[in-house]
């Protein structure tokens, strides 16, 4: 840095070098010494400076300073000794106070655990944070929170950050105090707006987040980082204020100190804990243990010194499922479910037992546990989710398309109807069981009076079984959900292990996992250890990298559903996330588009998660290009450019558009077409997309019953055709009119809410086509559907409505003139299996798969093993015939090399079938 010449005299470098050892500092020397910052930034000029009453320098500051020293001709040799003397003295001063200091600072790629709420700042705290804003993700993040707050108001944060920044590279190491202006009290209320409003549409009926988690921490970071700085701005709503709060449970990993375990609970912890969240509030409920969520172990050094306090306290390790849901905690009475509660602030829920009964009992959750040893009170926690495949079908069913499975979770737990709960096909999986003694606990009735709250201390409860693997194994037992995958591990390395296989496994897990829990094996070790405000130190969360990628939108093209929804869908540059190359993205609908502000040519960045259609999480760079293209919903069906209908959801606010057209609009016929012949419905071989084109384009179809009408003729008359595939086509064709299932018929008809368990329920309920005409022909049936079992009220009225439609009605009556149901359900076994001929060299061997298969899901090719008569295995052992490799294989190819088991790439595997060339390109090509 220049600072010779610039107008600076040598009495004022003196009386700098003087302030810098820590005489009174001159009102100027802040100016003096930023001259030429102050040229680069002039706006910087305008930020007023009151110096503290004695100047503070860090200790880096320090040791440059005085190697600067040299380049100051105007001091002379005594006094730079002295300086340097001087120097010193206050650098162990500082390194003293250091290590008083202990600092709580988190890690992870600069942005991390911050320390919140202490008043006195240390200068390594100072530094510390100085380093965050300096760090490249610092700057990165205040970029974008100014791009997301409009206008000039927000370059004034921006500046606040940045000369704390360069504060700090330009050495002048004085506390001054950035003033806070009006300006800035506005852009921290414009913050803190933008956080509520996330918040609202997160925890909604429907809930349709705004931003992603990783932006919501964003924005709660320099929520937190404003706070710091101006503490006379902090708001009682403030998310830093509130630990209960669902959005503020997530704030509070980054560092609230306030909550400690032995605090009484105060006014705000209460009121953290009604937010209204829905509009219904939840009574609230006092968990009799603390229920504090996991601390993430972001770096190596997190997990040894885990391991490290698992083997000080005698413990091995067991690794479970980290699962992507809402936590639970479950309370029994001698035996009977008595309450429900969500984990709130960790003190205080929700409690939501209407809607836990209604929605998780049998699936997960029992209502009696049948165990005459029980004891009289037991705590059961776990984690309610959506699994991936109940996702797909509750989707399928919804106009208004929930966005992943866990906020979906969230909103239906807390929905004000117990029955809208249900029919979201929530499932629950137990990890932990706290045990204690009814009389004694003191606490029997769910006080929802606050000014109780806090007076009563928690009542002594402990694990009831003495290991983490014997809980989960007995909780199993007592027919709470299982946990799908658990080890006990002996150290570390196997921990890592069991991590990477999951991580690699995935997604053809039950349940979405975002990461493996490690814990205490030891139930005593882990209860010794106790826990830290925020978390216990018996247990850690090692959380999966997220998957997602920037890359360019090339176009949009509209999709027209099979009934006649059409939605933007996003057609990406490919680019390769976490082992799948995507080249599509869906849009949800026009408001996300108008929400996310993204034109054809933009950078995006697009998300992957579980098995949900990657999406587009937000504009990562506008295009500046001519080209750029905005987006409009379409003012006509884009495929029969017939009327379209936008509608408005009273309770998400957010819109669709119809095309009106059911009956002649081509891309509908053509949906329903593909969604009839489908494998779980009417499986017809060789009807794959390109042929429901030709046979809808030329007329031969428009109603599905048209199908069982074609002739040889027909088809011989489309391109492509030759006699021999045309004939094959038909055989299926009969096949398929003789040797369905009613189920099968039911799901083909793509009804409203209604996948493959309630095609089951509806079939078994009706037993035959032509009950299901009569309930479609008579207005008062609808009540006749209620009474199925899985069937909520909603779905019931949903599926009438739709099969009292004309048209609805008129499929019906012509297919029962064409087919012949086989049976009522579909007996997987008795089918006989066309699409894939059952070679000898698959029908009763064993296959496991490792690495990401390129081409087309796992799932699909577990599909077809299992219709070959195949089975497929998570693990290779000596008995497994074939292991199939696809890309970056994990540790089940060593081990297959180890075992001499046969390994076969993706080609070689899809060559075991005899496929024809049709069906082959379809398993590639998979159906979404
Ligand atoms: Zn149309």
């Amino acid at each position: 840095m220049n600072t010779t010449n610039d107008g600076t005299g040598e009495k004022e470098t003196k009386q700098f070098c003087a302030a810098f050892v820590g005489s009174p500092v001159p009102r100027n020397a802040y100016r003096l010494f930023s001259k030429p910052l102050l040229h680069a930034i002039p706006s910087l000029s305008s930020i007023s400076t009151t110096p503290r009453s004695r100047p503070r320098i860090s200790i880096q500051a320090i040791t440059r300073k005085v190697s600067d020293i040299r380049s100051y001709p105007e001091i002379d040799k005594q006094t730079r000794r002295k300086l340097r003397l001087d120097a010193k003295k206050i650098a162990r001063k500082e390194e003293k106070a250091k290590k008083i200091t202990p600092q709580g600072f988190g890690d992870r790629t600069g942005v991390g655990l911050h320390p919140f709420g202490s008043s006195k700042r240390t200068e390594a705290e100072r530094e510390a944070r100085i380093n965050y804003v300096a760090s490249p993700v610092g700057r990165e993040i205040a970029q974008r929170i100014t791009g997301m707050l409009s206008g000039g108001k927000a370059d004034m944060l921006l500046h606040v950050l940045r000369a704390r920044f360069l504060e700090r590279v330009d050495k002048v190491a004085y506390d001054e105090e950035v003033k806070l202006t009006p300006d800035i009290g506005k852009v921290y209320m414009k913050l803190l707006d933008e956080i509520m409003l996330c918040d609202s549409l997160y925890y909604s009926d429907n809930p349709k987040p705004r931003i992603s988690d990783e932006q919501y921490d964003e924005l709660i970071m320099h929520l937190i980082e404003l706070e710091r700085f101006f503490p006379e701005l902090i708001r009682p709503e403030s998310p830093s204020q509130n630990v209960g709060h669902g959005a503020a449970a997530r704030s509070s990993k980054l560092g609230l100190d306030s909550e400690i375990a032995d605090k009484p609970i105060t006014a705000r912890d209460s009121f953290a804990a009604t937010v209204p969240i829905t509009e219904k509030r939840f009574p609230q409920y006092r968990h009799k243990a603390l229920m504090l969520s996991l601390d993430n172990a972001y770096k190596h050094d997190d997990l040894v010194s885990f391991a490290r306090r698992a083997a000080d306290a005698n413990s091995d390790i067991s690794a479970e499922l980290k699962v992507d849901g809402i936590a639970l905690s479950l309370e029994y009475h001698n035996g009977k479910l008595a309450a429900a509660a969500t984990r709130g602030n960790g003190r205080i829920g929700e409690d939501i037992t209407d809607n836990v009964r209604a929605a998780l009992v049998g699936r997960g959750v029992v209502d009696a546990i049948e165990d005459p040893l029980a004891p009289d009170l037991i705590l059961v926690r776990g984690e309610a989710y959506i699994a991936p495949h109940d996702f797909e079908e509750v989707n399928a069913a919804l106009k208004n398309k929930l966005s992943n499975p866990r906020n979906a979770a969230a909103g239906a737990l807390k929905h004000k109807l117990p029955s809208e709960a249900k029919s979201r096909k929530l499932s629950f999986v137990a990890y932990e069981c706290l045990n204690g003694n009814l009389m004694k606990s003191d606490d029997v009735e769910t006080s929802s009076n606050s000014t109780m709250i806090g007076k009563k201390p928690f009542p002594t409860l402990r694990n009831t079984w003495p290991t983490q693997s014997e809980t989960l194994k007995r909780l199993a037992e007592w027919g709470f959900g299982k946990m799908p995958r658990f080890e006990r591990c002996g150290d570390l390395t196997t921990a890592e292990l069991f991590a990477n296989v999951v991580e690699e496994d995935r997604r053809s897990l039950p349940l979405e996992v975002d990461g493996v829990v490690l814990k205490f094996n030891d139930s005593r070790a882990r209860e010794a250890a106790g826990h830290t405000a925020r978390a216990p130190r018996g247990a850690v969360a090692l959380k999966f990298a997220a998957q997602s990628k920037v890359t360019v939108l090339e176009d949009v093209v509209m999709q027209v559903s099979r009934n006649g929804v059409i939605t933007p869908v996003a057609i990406l540059k490919p680019v390769r996330v976490g082992g799948a190359v995507l080249s599509r993205a869906t849009l949800h609908n026009f408001d996300e588009v108008q929400r996310l502000g993204v034109a054809v040519g933009d950078d995006v960045r697009v998300e992957r998660g579980g098995d949900v259609i990657p999406k587009i999480v937000k504009v990562e760079r506008r295009s500046s290009s001519m080209e750029r293209r905005e987006l409009q919903p379409p003012l006509e069906c884009p495929s029969c450019f017939g009327e379209v209908l936008s509608e408005t959801d009273d309770l998400t606010g957010s819109s669709t558009v119809e095309c009106q057209n059911a009956e002649k609009c081509l891309a509908q016929v053509h949906g329903r077409l593909i969604h009839f012949a489908a494998k779980d419905a009417m499986d017809i071989r060789g009807l794959g997309k390109k042929t429901a084109d030709k046979l809808i384009d030329s007329g031969h179809i428009v109603v599905l019953a048209d199908l069982f009408r074609l002739t040889l003729g027909d088809l011989l008359s489309l391109e492509g055709f030759a006699e021999k595939s045309a004939q094959t086509l038909l055989d299926s064709i009969r096949e398929a009119s003789t040797q369905r299932s009613l189920e099968n018929l039911i799901f083909g008809l793509g009804l409203p809410t209604v996948g493959r368990t309630g095609a089951r329920a509806l079939a078994q309920n009706v037993m035959s086509i032509e009950r299901l005409l009569e309930i479609a022909l008579h207005e008062d049936e609808a009540d006749s559907l209620i009474t199925i079992p899985n069937f909520a009220e909603k779905t019931a009225h949903a599926v009438h409505s739709f099969l009292r439609r004309e048209r609805t009605q008129a499929e019906i009556k012509a297919l029962m003139e064409n087919v012949r149901c086989k049976s009522i359900v579909d007996e997987e076994d008795a089918i006989p299996d066309m699409s894939v001929s059952a070679s000898g060299e698959v029908a009763g061997k064993s296959f496991v798969f490792t690495g990401k298969i390129a081409r087309t899901s796992r799932n699909r090719l577990k599909k077809l093993i299992t219709k070959a008569g195949g089975v497929v295995r998570t693990d290779v052992t000596r008995k497994t015939d074939y292991v199939v490799v696809g890309l970056e294989p994990g540790q089940k190819y060593f081990k297959a090399q180890r075992l001499n088991v046969k390994t076969l790439q993706e080609e070689e595997f899809l060559q075991l079938f005899k496929l024809s060339e049709e069906e082959a390109r379809e398993i590639r090509e998979g159906a979404i």
